[in-house]
């Protein structure tokens, strides 16, 4: 029954919404079949539908990064998360939209449909991970996964009004992830609420020898920690986070979140992260250098597109490259091929590293006197679906509360936190030290 209503929700809204690549109806009837005829208890996610970013691998279910070069790819192997969910009894029933290779913020890079923001379908849901974002928001589904590479789970969460974790890198296996920026990327849940996060993070988190970034760490409980008694903890706020650029509504709702924290006893420390203002650019030259290599997989021979005709093996390089790849994800392999070229690489890449080396101090620095860090997740709400696509500067600065953390390694949550005059939801970030998720999730949950 319950896979049937969310099927039915997805009938009924799929049309406006286009949060979904592939419904997986009849597959998913028969697993929840399955567990009905096994007679399981529902408790967990035993039975709960979710929803999938479309680049995390499906046995034998197309995974097409929302792109024309792997439209037809049908993975022979499930994601480890996949697995994890499958055990943990929850039941896959959609493939959600993304911007191609989860490069942007609006889900407007999609190769295959546009998607609308359920709070109002004239803006974007934002993203990269849009279609996992508005799926929840609009109840499509119960959940979703996303992956998080500089902001991609956490600002669609802002957008939609939902929940969005990145979780610490290596907490979540990344086998059977497309790759974008493998020294960034991470998976990690769309939730209504910190505890369904919670819960989904339990599910999903842990170590996996298919993944060589993966950590052995103890497991935990995160639910077992959620309670509103959050005083005395330490919550640094940033001055770098509330500058020029901040929505005044956004700060304003923001600043409401930290008054609240003082009257439940947690002591606001202002704080300062200097390097912030050169995380953007080291963000752009790392995340593309590394797309630039990860994507010279996809050369029309061993899997994906092939372009029909062409007279050698150049050619047929150059046409399924051309034809297989959107406009940004060539924006992003040409500069990131660019700032790898051995004139430039000391330039460039080299540089871009050693400024990651400061961001990740800047952090450091601050967690020594403060538990967790706080700020918006974004500077605005939701944009209008067009708003931005001709200027992909604009669209960058989108992130730029976002990116520190990806650079950084460390996990942070969205978590809603008000709306704006026209009703668009808007989002309270906060960061923490690494494999401190719990302390997230507590600090997340006192505010809901
Ligand atoms: N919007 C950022 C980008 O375009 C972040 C993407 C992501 O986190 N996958 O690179």
């Amino acid at each position: 029954d319950v896979v049937e209503n969310y099927l039915n929700r997805i009938d009924k809204v799929e049309d406006k919404v286009g949060s979904i690549l592939k419904i997986m109806g009849e597959q998913s009837l028969k697993s929840a079949c399955a567990l009905d005829e096994k007679g399981v208890k529902a408790e967990g996610l035993m039975g709960i539908p979710y929803g999938l970013k479309d680049n995390i691998s499906t046995d034998g279910v197309e995974t097409t990064c929302a792109s024309k070069m792997l439209a037809n790819y049908i993975p022979p192997y499930n994601a480890t998360v996949v697995e994890k969910l499958q055990k943990s009894g929850s039941i896959i029933i959609a493939k959600t939209n993304m911007d191609e290779f989860a490069m942007g913020s609006s889900t407007e890079n999609s190769r295959f449909k546009k998607t609308h923001n359920p709070w109002n379908l004239d803006k974007v849901p934002g993203g990269s991970s849009g279609g996992s974002a508005a799926s929840v928001a609009a109840g499509e589904v119960a959940f979703s996964l996303g992956s998080d590479t500089g902001g991609s789970i956490r600002q669609p969460a802002s957008f939609c009004g939902v929940v969005g974790l990145k979780p610490t890198y290596g907490m979540v296996s990344r086998y059977g992830l497309i790759a974008f920026a493998s020294s960034l990327d991470q998976i990690g849940p769309l939730t209504k609420d910190v505890k369904d996060c919670a819960i989904v993070l339990n599910a999903i988190s842990g170590h996996d020898e298919k993944d060589s970034t993966s950590v052995k760490t103890q497991t935990k409980d995160y639910t077992s920690n959620l309670s509103k008694e959050i005083k005395g903890i330490k919550i640094g706020v940033p001055k770098e986070y509330f500058q020029e650029g901040l929505n005044e509504e956004v700060k304003k709702s923001v600043e409401d979140a930290i008054d609240y924290y003082k009257e439940m006893g947690a002591e606001i420390i202002p704080t300062s992260l200097p390097y912030t203002e050169y995380a953007l650019s080291a963000y752009y030259i790392i995340s593309s250098a590394e797309a630039s290599s990860n994507l010279a997989r996809y050369d029309g021979i061993r899997y994906g597109y092939q372009a029909e005709n062409f007279d050698n093996l150049i050619d047929l390089y150059r046409k399924t490259r051309s034809e297989g790849f959107g406009e940004e994800v060539k924006r992003r392999i040409m500069l990131g091929t660019y700032a790898l070229s051995s004139g430039y690489y000391d330039a460039y890449y080299k540089k871009a590293l050693q400024v990651r080396t400061l961001i990740k101090e800047d952090f450091d620095k601050v967690f020594k006197t403060c538990d967790i860090i706080l700020s918006p997740t974004c500077p605005t709400t939701a944009f209008g679906l067009g708003e931005k696509s001709n200027d992909p500067l604009a669209m960058y600065l989108s992130d730029i509360y976002t990116v520190p953390v990806n650079i950084s390694g460390i996990p942070a949550i969205s978590i809603p936190c008000g709306f704006d005059k026209n009703n668009l939801p808007i989002g309270l970030q906060l960061i923490g030290r690494p494999f401190e998720e719990e302390v997230l999730l507590k600090v997340g949950y006192s505010f809901e």
